[in-house]
């Protein structure tokens, strides 16, 4: 059954996988969803059977209808291959009574891995598909981790260049010392005099700047965007779901049909979205468990059915999920009212005006599936440093957020239920918050010194995504003003600047 993907803030939008793709964002401002989530046609012991391409491909198949096999199985096997550093892809890892799901052997060390090293093959096919021949000029604004993913999912990908966006003084050194050593003759990385909102705004412009489109079109170029709204980023994500419930039933641990529940720490609401589809898909998950950090709007919004916007912004040790506006809550917020894509405008204009909006008793009623809660910075660093102590596992801060939250709901609820631990960053990604939550002492050490030491206390080789940024040479340099960044990737493009 082919599958079509309406906007959330358009109904009468109806588009194929390959076109939603390409686009990205609708032009209404909406965010494409499937008409409908189709079930899986294997049975969980058939996928027992499967290694990583072939679940994705059992689940990717249902979702981009209009690829074919070979198209499909291409992206496949050109995204997950020996780029990661463990044939599993997503190993999972038992440690004190959960099971953590590592969604970080990709090339850059984080969870956005899964999902770009296949954007880039999704994006290209679908431009083939679709008998576009421009070149498709990537921009990205970024906080750090979305950045080097998708520079490292892109480069010297045929047919495509991409520009990166970052706040020259708001990423932390490994992130900005990871992009601007990348390589690849069809990426700039460019470090603006500003905040990260001012280069997502800059990047925003650029898109809508019609002039510009039309030049870039006589030059054979076209914008796209490889953002977490993306459906192409979307759908990658539901297969690491399925994989891990597989999983789960081959090892012995769950019997077939066995509930389990999942927990995943949450920023933009593109990974526990991915988790929701998947139990939509038919997949047997029972609760599914939204961790935050101290930025808990979305704790609050399932507790009291108001999405609240209007608050202090907190820098926390979980820099990812820093975040006020979960872009991707729409998705599920068109879902729970009855994909009424008039009332979900409504609630968007009431968030993007006074910055709240609160959902009826009806919509409340669905959100069930759901369990939020969040952890402070001192729940975060007690959850490292006990995981530590009593299991020697060593986990990122993100993924402390999600553990902390996990032992509250099984203290509040007295719910035992088999529990996967969504797993999104290396701790060598984040190694100074993690080890000075081990022991403080670890403080006064250089970030390299610091990176040996986790690698002799959590007993597991430095990362190579670690290894090569100690060396590598700088290969971007390039810093400008918030008003200069259209003059800069007119710059890239070799196009004349604006007057
Ligand atoms: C992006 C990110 C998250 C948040 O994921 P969302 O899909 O935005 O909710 C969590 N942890 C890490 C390490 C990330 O990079």
């Amino acid at each position: 059954m082919e599958v079509f993907y309406n906007s959330t803030r358009d109904n009468r939008v109806r588009i194929s996988a390959s076109k939603a793709i390409l686009q990205g964002l609708s032009e209404d401002g909406g965010l494409f969803v499937p008409e409908q989530i189709p079930a899986l046609d294997k049975s969980l012991a058939e996928l027992a059977g499967m290694d990583y391409r072939q679940t994705a491909y059992e689940v990717m198949k249902l979702f981009l209808t209009d690829f074919t096999e070979e198209e499909l199985k291409e992206c496949i096997d050109k995204a997950y291959d020996d780029k990661f550093d463990t044939q599993e892809i997503a190993p999972l890892v038992s440690a004190d009574g959960a099971y953590y799901l590592e969604l970080f052997h990709g090339k850059t060390i984080a969870f956005k891995d899964m999902a770009l090293s296949i954007l880039p093959y999704l994006l290209t096919t679908s431009a083939k598909k679709n008998h576009i021949k421009n070149e498709i000029v990537i921009l990205t604004a970024t906080s750090g981790d979305t950045g080097k993913a998708a520079l490292a999912g892109f480069a010297d990908v045929e047919g495509t260049r991409i520009v990166v966006f970052y706040p020259k003084n708001g990423v932390s050194p490994i992130q900005e010392k990871q992009m601007v050593t990348q390589k690849g003759k069809n990426t700039m990385v460019v470090g603006i005099h500003g905040n990260f909102d001012d280069a997502q705004t800059g990047v925003k412009k650029l898109f809508n700047d019609q002039k510009l489109k039309k030049e870039m079109e006589e030059k054979g170029f076209q914008f796209s965007s490889a953002n977490s709204i993306n459906i192409g980023r979307l759908v990658p994500q539901i297969c690491y779901y399925v994989y891990a419930y597989a999983k789960l039933l081959k090892n012995d641990e769950i019997k077939d049909g066995e509930m389990i529940n999942v927990v995943v720490p949450t920023g933009n609401f593109g990974n526990i979205l991915a988790a929701f589809y998947a139990k939509k898909m038919g997949l047997p998950i029972r609760k599914l468990i939204c961790a935050s950090n101290e930025n808990k709007v979305l704790f609050d919004f399932f507790n009291s059915g108001c999405y609240d916007r209007n608050r202090e912004f907190v820098l926390t040790s979980s820099p990812s999920m820093d975040i006020l506006i979960s872009s991707n809550l729409e998705r599920l917020i068109y879902r729970i009212c009855g994909n009424d894509s008039a009332k979900n405008k409504e609630f968007m204009a009431q968030l993007s005006g006074e910055g709240k909006y609160a959902i009826s008793e009806e919509m409340k009623d669905e959100l069930k599936d759901f369990y939020g809660n969040y952890a402070s910075e001192a729940e975060t660093a007690e959850e490292i440093k006990r995981l530590y102590d009593d299991c020697g596992y060593v986990i990122d801060t993100h993924t402390a957020v999600a553990s902390a939250v996990y032992r509250k709901y099984v203290k509040e609820t007295g719910d035992l239920t088999k529990t996967v631990i969504a797993s999104t960053a290396s701790p060598f990604k984040f190694t100074r918050s993690v080890m000075n939550a081990i022991d403080t002492k670890y403080d006064a050490m250089g970030d390299f010194e610091l990176v040996d030491e986790l690698a002799k206390l959590a007993n597991v080789k430095v990362p190579n995504a670690i290894e090569e940024i100690r060396t590598a040479p700088i290969v971007h340099d390039r810093q400008c003003d918030v008003d200069k960044m259209q003059d800069t990737v007119r710059e890239f493009l070799g196009m004349p600047k604006t007057l």
